[in-house]
Parts: structure tokens; sequence; C-alpha cells
């Protein structure tokens, strides 16, 4: 599902870092336990109520040594761009400055809602100086402390207010979506004209539920695909070129409305630390995953084969050892053909259900041939296995005690779920639930 965007701007130093961690309180560190996976601080998932929504500190973009007043503009340009609801904040100990008139001038002609906070105002008495930011002209200011945790809740009812009710694209059952996602020049908008050149586009240029995403909708043998274009990236100036941040953002977007993301590699320069950061993303969101081996024309195929880059794209993605792996060429359309037959194999597993009783037979099997070892002198029992939900599958599994799952046994019984049901391409999701 697609996740509302907040972006915080406003001049250095009137608390946007302070106010970005306290919003997403003990999030980053769960999302940070996760293993092959490295996070990047200036955008991360904050809960409010019930509705989930990211969070970017536009403070922590830094495009070079630039004036003052060239950073704030472009930090609240990217905020523009990306957010779906801006909180600006100002230092209530300073009062309005003439940088904060700058912002104040290109949120509104955003058209964007903008929420402001008075950040600093750490004691009740401070409260009276309020009425003074009413002139910057977006309405009720939110007097808050970032130090202190005062008046986010208020602040945060308002912004909820103005989250956009998304269409969920992905939740049609007939339709396909993929998003291209991987480092720049690794050959996403080759790759996405040499499908759309080969196929029938039934439609085009649509303007997706994200005003600069261009999909594309194509029919292939009886089965829709809509392709969810990250490309508009590409267009869109300096500073996403510069900011790897940004485009990490942009895909993130992509991966949400996807059923199915191919991570693209490019074989000419071979795995970079960026290509697993950007690929872990993927396989977080739990959507089907495909790794595609663009530039494969590079390759003199005696010297590397496909053999061996798969051992090394085994050895450096490891928590993807469920993806499978498409070589190919966008520029010579070679072993083309072979991408959308997977993506439909991966799109189908992803969405798979099956029978309880089937579950149950083989998870009981496993269990007797290779029952689990006792921890502490107590034993894990297993009563009954279900698949609760798709995309991605996920099963709970009744015990005795959930404490006593150890990872391995978990991952044992998902061995044996995969092997019997070919989950190929899909991450699967494995709970154990207490049941007396
Ligand atoms: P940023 O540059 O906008 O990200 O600002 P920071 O979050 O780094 O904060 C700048 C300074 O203001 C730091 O020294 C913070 O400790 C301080 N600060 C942030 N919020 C508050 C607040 O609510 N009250 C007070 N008194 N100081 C704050
Ligand atoms: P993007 O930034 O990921 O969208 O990458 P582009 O599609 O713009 O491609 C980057 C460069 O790689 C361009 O010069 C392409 O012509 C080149 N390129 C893309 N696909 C292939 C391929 O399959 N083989 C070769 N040799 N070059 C390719």
């Amino acid at each position: 599902m697609q996740k509302p965007v907040v972006a915080i701007v406003g001049r250095p130093n009137v608390g946007k870092s302070t106010i970005f961690n306290r919003l997403i309180g003990e999030r980053i560190s769960i999302v940070e336990d996760k293993p092959g996976v490295t996070r990047d601080r200036i955008y991360a998932e904050a809960e409010w109520l019930t509705t989930t929504f990211r969070v970017i500190d536009t403070g922590g973009i830094e495009v070079g040594d630039e004036p003052l007043l060239t950073l704030v503009r472009q930090q609240a340009e990217i905020a523009i761009d990306e957010a779906d609801v801006i909180i600006f904040i100002v230092n209530g100990q300073e009062g309005i400055t003439g940088a904060d008139e700058e912002i104040a001038k290109l949120l509104y002609k955003s058209n964007k809602p903008v929420v402001l906070a008075v950040n600093k105002m750490d004691n009740p008495e401070q409260r009276e100086q309020i009425y003074e930011y009413y002139a910057l002209g977006f309405g009720e200011p939110y007097p808050i402390s970032g130090a202190h945790g005062l008046g986010l809740g208020d602040l945060l009812d308002e912004v909820v207010k103005h989250f956009p009710k998304f269409d969920h694209v992905q939740d049609e059952d007939d339709v396909i979506s993929f998003s291209l996602i991987g480092r720049p020049n690794v050959g996403k908008s080759s790759l996405v004209n040499a499908i759309l050149n080969e196929e029938r586009v039934i439609v085009s240029d649509i303007e997706g539920t994200t005003r600069d995403a261009i999909d594309s909708t194509f029919e292939r043998d009886g089965q829709e695909y809509t392709i969810i274009d990250t490309a508009g990236m590409r267009k869109r100036g300096k500073v996403y070129e510069k900011t790897e941040k940004y485009s990490v953002l942009r895909a993130l977007k992509a991966i949400d409305r996807s059923n199915v993301v191919l991570v693209i590699i490019d074989a000419e320069t071979g795995i970079r630390e960026q290509d697993k950061r950007i690929a872990g993303y993927a396989h977080d969101a739990g959507r089907g995953i495909i790794i595609v081996v663009n530039k494969w024309d590079t390759i003199d195929s005696k010297e590397q084969s496909m053999e061996q880059f798969e051992e090394d794209i085994r050895m450096h993605f490891q928590f993807l050892d469920y993806a499978p792996i498409v070589f190919l060429s966008a520029k010579t359309k070679k072993r083309l053909h072979t991408l959308l037959p997977v993506i439909r194999l991966v799109s189908e597993n992803h969405a798979k259900r099956v029978p309880t009783n089937v579950l149950n037979e083989v998870i009981m099997d496993a269990v007797a041939i290779s029952p689990p070892s006792s921890i502490k002198g107590k034993r894990l029992k297993i009563l009954y296995v279900t698949q609760v939900s798709v995309k991605p599958p996920s099963f709970v599994v009744f015990v005795n005690d959930p404490e006593l799952m150890h990872f391995t046994y978990q991952r044992f019984l998902e061995n044996k779920i995969r092997d019997t049901f070919g989950f190929v391409g899909t991450p699967i999701n494995i709970f154990a639930r207490r049941r007396q």
C-alpha cells in the first residue's frame, strides 16, 4: 500500500532533526535491526494513530557547499516534489527571519498542504508569541517543543487530516504491476523502452497516483501488465542525480505500488554496495523480487559464465535467496523474452494460497523426521499451521510456546514450505503463536 510522505522543512537549526527523531520514535531501531539493510537517516517510517507514513528530514540533504539560501531553496523544492504534506518549522525563540519568508514563498506557490510548526516553545508563557506567526500565511501555527516532545500530537492530528486517499492500483488482481529499481545507469530506462517496444501498449502516459510516475499498461498472452515507471527521476534535474537518498525515496514509492520489483544489476560494472541497499528495500516491502542482470551483451560468455555471475549474486544478496535471476540485454534485446514469463510466475507465487490440509501434512511430516531440539529442557510443539494472508504469503504456526521457536527451525519450516509449494520470487512470513 502506498504510504503518505511528510517532509520537514525549515532553515538550519530550527530543530528539524530533533522533530524528525521524535516522529519516528523507536521505529528506526526496528528497521535497522533487519539484516543486510542499511538505512539512510533522512527518511523513515512513522506512525500516528493508525496511519503509517514516511517522513523526510530535508535538513539531511546537503548538495555540496551551497550558500544558505540556495540550500534552503533546494531542500524546499525536494519537499514540494516528494511530499504529500509539508511540516514547515520555524524557531519560536527567534521570530520570523528572511530565510523563513523565502521558504514560505516557495511553499506557498506549491499548493501543497503546509502545516506550520513553531518550535522551541518550551514554556507555556512563550505561547503568547505564537500569533506573530500567522503572518507567514499558513493559518494556525502549532506551538511545539521538539526538545521536550510537547505539542506533537496536535501537530500530527493536523498533518494526518491532509493525507491523500490513494487508490490501490496494486490490489487489482488481474493486472500485474512491476517496477524497475537500481542505481543510475544500470539501464532501467533502456529496459522499460525495450519492453514497451516489443509489446502492444494499451495505455501510456497515464498520470499515476504519484504525479510524476508514468505508468504504461500492455497485454501479453492474455495477461495485463503495468510498468510503474520511475524514470521520471531522470528528467527532474540535478538535485536527484546528486543525492542518492532521493533516488531511493523515489524507488520506495514505486515499490509500494508494485506486485513485483525488478532489481536491475549492471553486468558491465558488477555488483556494488548500493545495489544491495536498493534490493533491501524491495525485500523489506514484501514484494515479489526478480534480479535482472542487464548489459549481458558486454560479457564475453567464455570468460564469465552465468553460473559464475549467479554465484556472485547469491553471495552478495543472501537475503534474496528466493529471487530468480534473469540475464538479458536491453540493448540487443537478447534473452529479453525470458523476462515476462518470470514476472508472471513470481506474481502468481506472491499471491498464492496453499490448501491447509496439505500444508499441515507437509509440516507434520517434516517435524516428525526432524523434530525441534529442546531449549533449556523444553521442547517446541507444533500443533497446527495455517496460511493467513497473501502478498506476501504469510503463515501462522500455532505452538505450545513461541519462545521455543528458534530461527533456524523457522528457517527449516520455511524451506519445507518452499520445497513443496514452490514460492520462487516471493518472500514468505512465518509467525509463531501460542495455542494451548
Ligand atoms: P535542524 O538543523 O533544523 O535539523 O535542527 P536540530 O534538530 O539539529 O536542532 C538545532 C538545535 O536546536 C539543537 O541544539 C537542538 O538541541 C535545539 N532544539 C531543537 N528543538 C528544540 C526545542 O524544542 N527547544 C529548544 N530549546 N531547543 C531545541
Ligand atoms: P538508467 O539510468 O538505469 O535508466 O540507465 P539507462 O537506461 O539510461 O542506461 C544507461 C546507459 O547504459 C546508456 O548509455 C545505455 O545505452 C546503456 N545500456 C542500457 N542497457 C544496456 C545494455 O543492455 N547493454 C549495453 N551495452 N548498454 C546498455
